[in-house]
């Protein structure tokens, strides 16, 4: 039964004993971007190098960190539970590091991922509690159609949409840039939970925040049939459009010439 792939994290798709295909939203969304990234989402999924994984262990702890704070806030334990916020952040962390084993970090590195993770998870939380009132967090809808299952899992959903919660290192002008992927994440989720979404960015440059509404997709649907189509004749194509921003793009290049595996595990 397809609950089982759906309690294993680091699975973000495969192929279901019945035939379909499920994603985590952000496997599709980079599947949809490039389905060359096959090669390298299940790889990454098993990789125990610690400062190669860090963009993942970061967003992870932020993520934890806030739903926390405002789980906390709900119970009306806000102050207690940010009196506390450095215990959580360091045990989020100790626990991805039983996970990501290897190249660990130096006592310093470690102090200011710390001090990122707190600064950001404390100003999203803030921001969340002062303007909206109806707060759920990290709350996980499945969608199932004929050909495939999709597990989404957006941060916030509030009375005025879905609001992701996003960290960059550019500091945050009118003019900030929302990624390709980024807009079709909250593409996704507008589509198929018939809400609004939004994106609320934090900078570590300057410690600001920004709400912003990415532009529309057309087609979600028949995006995604279109990549199963793919997918099941072994057609897969580098797009190549998306190799700048894209996680994957050294090891790529390193992998340009070899051949596509397309088995699913
Ligand atoms: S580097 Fe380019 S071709 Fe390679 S996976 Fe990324 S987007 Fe696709």
């Amino acid at each position: 039964m397809y609950i089982d792939y759906l309690s294993q994290d680091s699975i973000g798709f495969t192929k279901l004993p019945d035939g379909r295909y499920f994603f985590r939203t952000s496997s599709l969304v980079a599947l949809l971007q490039c389905p060359y990234k096959i090669n390298f989402i299940a790889k990454q999924n098993n990789s125990d190098d610690f400062m190669k994984s860090l963009p993942l262990v970061k967003g992870k702890v932020i993520h934890a960190a806030v739903s926390y704070l405002l789980e906390m806030y709900k119970y009306g334990l806000a102050k207690e539970g940010a009196a506390i916020l450095d215990k959580f952040i360091d045990n989020q962390l100790n626990k991805e590091m039983q996970k990501y084993t290897k190249n660990l970090p130096d006592t310093d590195f470690l102090e200011n991922l710390k001090l990122d993770c707190k600064n950001a998870s404390l100003n999203f939380a803030r921001y969340t509690v002062k303007n909206y009132n109806s707060i759920i967090t990290e709350k996980t809808i499945i969608i199932e159609k004929d050909s495939f299952v999709l597990k989404l899992t957006p941060d916030l959903i509030t009375e005025h949409g879905i609001v992701d919660y996003k960290t960059t290192k550019k500091q945050l002008t009118s003019n900030f840039y929302i990624s390709y992927d980024y807009a079709l994440q909250m593409a996704v989720y507008s589509h198929y939970l018939q809400m609004d979404a939004q994106l609320l960015f934090y900078s570590f440059a300057d410690g600001k925040l920004l709400l912003k509404k990415p532009g529309k997709f057309n087609n979600v649907e028949e995006r995604i049939l279109r990549l199963i189509d793919l997918l099941e004749n072994n057609k897969l194509y580098k797009n190549q459009y998306a190799c700048s921003t894209c996680f994957y793009k050294n090891k790529c290049t390193l992998e340009a010439d070899t051949t596509f595996d397309m088995k699913i595990e």
